[in-house]
């Protein structure tokens, strides 16, 4: 046996199983393996201070770039700012991290993964590595089994002339013309003049034009009275939005008996595709398994998955109406109203706990979609006709 552990792909999810498990069983050979240049690729991975309980807040804490106490919302008819802490990580902190964790014999880069079993890795040289357990974390694959539609994004880290003037993150600046979805900018101030600034739709198709989505940051930049001196870095994300879907088929699509974490694993949050908060619960869970064996981790991480996804099947039903009752203006209204809400309750969605007091707040009121055609959506939905 090579290693104790391989993680299969050094993204997000492995990268923090590879951290817990350094902190907690630093005895376990673990292993990462990823095929890009870098661990962590290029992201910034944001979340809301709520989504982590404070023992993970602690544990994570050296990941974080940048933290805010509250952050706004923009619609047309209302705007709002809401006392919530908000933090962002970078995959550079997070490759850091991992090489301060592991010795760099067991941190593979460039090196392309073609074929995982639970206990073996082939590469694309054709070298094959044992270990008593491969996690596969490669990321977002192809699947039949899941009904996803997508948050798609091009984000720009820029350098101003002069100061933006913003004291927080706008989550969501949903005052700009509305098309291909439901389309809002999306603001992190990283300092006086500098800014990650993203142009963000909840889209029925998976395409993007990056040359058109830098149109549009230029365009809002402008409108804001900003200057942009310098882009620093550019990301572009396209992340899964769940309808529905059949968790265990999916399951069955994947290698046998090999444990998956991360969006391999479906574990994003179905309304907004990200996956920070359940990254690190499931770094939480693996490095407390009693063994670390293949099977262990595969009945514990598969178990996990599908638990969460039966747990968020009302935010699957709040897609359905978003993507195929809503017409495109009324998604707009669909969010605007729901940021009207209770703070307490807006964290509780976005941290995947909510209430049952807090659907029924959700769903009572005047709906912004007439209550006949989002009926009729759903029943149609469940006949397949949708
Ligand atoms: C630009 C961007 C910004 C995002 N922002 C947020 C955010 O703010 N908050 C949030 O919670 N979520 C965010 N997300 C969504 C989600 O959290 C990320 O997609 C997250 O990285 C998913 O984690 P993962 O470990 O499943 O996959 P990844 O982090 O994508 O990791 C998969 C890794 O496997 C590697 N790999 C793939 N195939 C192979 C192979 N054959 N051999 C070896 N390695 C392989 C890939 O190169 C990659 O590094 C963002 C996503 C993107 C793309």
């Amino acid at each position: 046996m090579d290693f104790d552990i391989i993680l299969a792909g050094g993204g997000l999810a492995n990268g923090l199983i590879a951290l817990r498990l350094a902190q907690l069983r630093p005895e376990v050979r673990v292993a990462i393996i990823e095929s890009g240049p870098t661990l962590g690729g290029n992201h910034t991975w944001s979340s809301f201070a709520h989504d982590l309980t404070p023992a993970q807040r602690q544990w994570t804490a050296p990941l974080f770039a940048h933290r805010w106490d509250h952050y706004d919302v923009r619609f047309p008819a209302h705007s709002r700012t809401l006392q919530a802490g908000y933090g962002s990580c970078t995959s550079g902190l997070l490759a850091t991290e991992i090489a301060g964790a592991l010795p760099p014999e067991r941190i593979l880069t460039a090196t392309p993964i073609v074929a995982v079993t639970p206990t073996s890795v082939t590469l694309a040289d054709q070298r094959v590595l044992s270990a008593g357990a491969v996690i596969d974390g490669r990321g977002q694959g192809p699947t039949k089994a899941l009904d996803l539609r997508w948050q798609k994004f091009l984000g720009q880290e820029v350098e101003l002339a002069e100061p933006h003037g913003l004291s927080g993150p706008v989550i969501m600046d949903a005052t700009v013309p509305q098309f291909d979805g439901y389309r809002f900018v999306y603001l992190l101030p990283f300092g006086p003049r500098h800014l990650l600034i993203e142009d963000t739709y909840f889209s029925d198709g998976a395409d993007l034009s990056p040359e058109l989505l830098r149109r549009h940051l230029a365009d809002y930049a402008a409108s804001q009275g900003w200057s942009v001196v310098r882009v620093l870095r550019e990301e572009i994300g396209i992340l899964p939005l769940g309808l529905g879907g059949d968790i265990q088929a999916f399951w069955d699509e994947g290698d046998a008996g090999v444990p998956r974490v991360g969006l391999r694993a479906g574990m994003f949050h179905p309304v907004t595709g990200y996956s920070f908060p359940d990254a690190v619960g499931m770094a939480d869970l693996v490095a407390a398994l009693p063994s670390l064996d293949a099977a262990t981790i595969y009945r514990a991480t598969r178990d996990h998955s599908v638990g969460a996804w039966k747990a968020r099947g009302m935010y699957r039903l709040l897609n359905r109406m978003l993507f195929l009752a809503a017409h495109n203006e009324e998604r707009r209204h669909v969010l605007e109203r729901f940021y009207t809400l209770d703070a307490g309750l807006v964290g509780r969605f976005y941290a995947a706990k909510p209430e049952l007091r807090d659907w029924m707040r959700i769903l009572s009121g005047k709906p912004p979609i007439p209550p006949m055609r989002a009926l009729s959506t759903l029943i149609k939905y469940e006949m397949g006709k949708a």
